[in-house]
């Protein structure tokens, strides 16, 4: 209670001192000046007031200026007015007032542009998206038209122009399943499952499912040897997913030599790369690979039913591990991928 009738007297601390300082300071007048004029106390008394009620206005009149000052500040953020937060000041008195309107005023700002920035990124994911999805789609109405219009029977090209529509029918379906993939993860919807796992065995199953793809193209893809026992902590299914996807675009990104899978321990951790010797990626690329729809050659990736999400897919994933894909490549001599998992 005494605290609390203290708080309040400090806080009208100004005020208290201005009366008591101009009181003091007309008793003195009074007395110096004018000692022998007021014979009654009572005169004096009811002079003090006067001027105490002359103080309280000139009291009234600045506290009336600070709160149009609030206002005004306040105006300014709400209709966008303010250049910047050195416009807010409220003088020595409102310190704490001002810094509170500052801190608001830069969060709104920080938030506002944060809200900018993501209706930008979507408007441009919609943009990717139905361009995305009218290429496999026009393309497979243009094959239907032609088979229609007669090409069907020319035995020449029927064949190849149903393959062809067979195959943007495959890359469609690819899109679809990243675009799921990609809007579960962003929508914080992707249900993780961590445990530990035996990760020789776990590579060595998606190596075997995906050497099909290395033969077919005559590349030699390969488990290099390490430590069968190790355990590594993820999720098996979502990281499956994520070498998956490093493999196959080794694979589609190389046309001669080998593309090796490998663990390398470290204290506390385990280093899992896929090394390729394939096309390479410039610097310039390197930084933009994992945004979503970015491809080095566009025609070349759709042609093998590309996405260009696949790398945005992987570094979700990685990133839910609490890990980050890197990569390392030099054009010409192939690259490699590798995210670390802990032991
Ligand atoms: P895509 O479906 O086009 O393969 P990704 O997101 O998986 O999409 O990869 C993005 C781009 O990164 C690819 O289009 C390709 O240009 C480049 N890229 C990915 N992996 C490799 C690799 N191993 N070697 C060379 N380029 C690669």
């Amino acid at each position: 209670m005494l605290n609390k009738i203290l708080q309040n007297i400090f806080s009208a601390r100004k005020y208290i001192l201005a009366i008591l300082i101009s009181s003091l300071m007309f008793i003195i007048i009074v007395a110096l000046i004018l000692p022998f004029s007021f014979s009654s106390l009572l005169e004096l008394i009811i002079l003090l007031l006067l001027f105490d009620f002359i103080i309280v206005y000139l009291i009234g009149n600045s506290r009336k200026s600070e709160i149009e000052s609030i206002v005004n500040i306040i105006n300014k953020i709400r209709t966008d007015n303010l250049q910047s937060d050195n416009e807010i000041k409220l003088g020595k008195y409102l310190s704490e007032l001002e810094n509170e309107i500052r801190e608001m005023y830069l969060k709104s700002r920080d938030d506002i542009s944060h809200l900018k920035k993501l209706e930008q990124i979507r408007t441009e994911f919609l943009a990717n998206v139905s361009h995305e999805l009218r290429t496999p789609i026009f393309a497979i109405q243009g094959f239907i038209e032609t088979l229609l219009d007669g090409a069907i029977d020319d035995k020449n090209v029927n064949k190849t122009f149903l393959e062809k529509a067979n195959q943007h029918t495959i890359n469609l379906s690819n899109l679809l399943n990243d675009l799921i993939d990609i809007s579960m993860i962003e929508s914080g919807q992707m249900k993780m499952s961590f445990r530990f796992f035996n990760i020789y065995e776990f590579l060595e199953a998606i190596v075997n499912e995906l050497r099909i793809h290395a033969t077919s193209k005559n590349l030699s893809l390969i488990l290099e040897p390490f430590d069968k026992s190790l355990q590594l902590y993820g999720d098996k299914q979502r990281l499956k997913q994520v070498m998956t996807n490093l493999i196959i675009n080794a694979v589609k990104y190389t046309e001669f030599g080998t593309v090796s899978i490998g663990v390398i321990p470290e204290s506390g951790f385990a280093q899992i790369y896929v090394r390729d010797t394939g096309l390479g990626i410039t610097q310039e690329d390197q930084e933009r690979i994992f945004e979503r729809f970015y491809r080095v050659d566009k025609d070349r990736s759709r042609s093998m039913g590309g996405t260009g999400l696949g790398l945005a897919i992987v570094k979700h994933i990685v990133e839910a591990h609490g890990s980050k894909i890197t990569v390392e490549s030099e054009p010409g001599k192939g690259s490699v991928f590798s995210f670390r998992l802990k032991k």
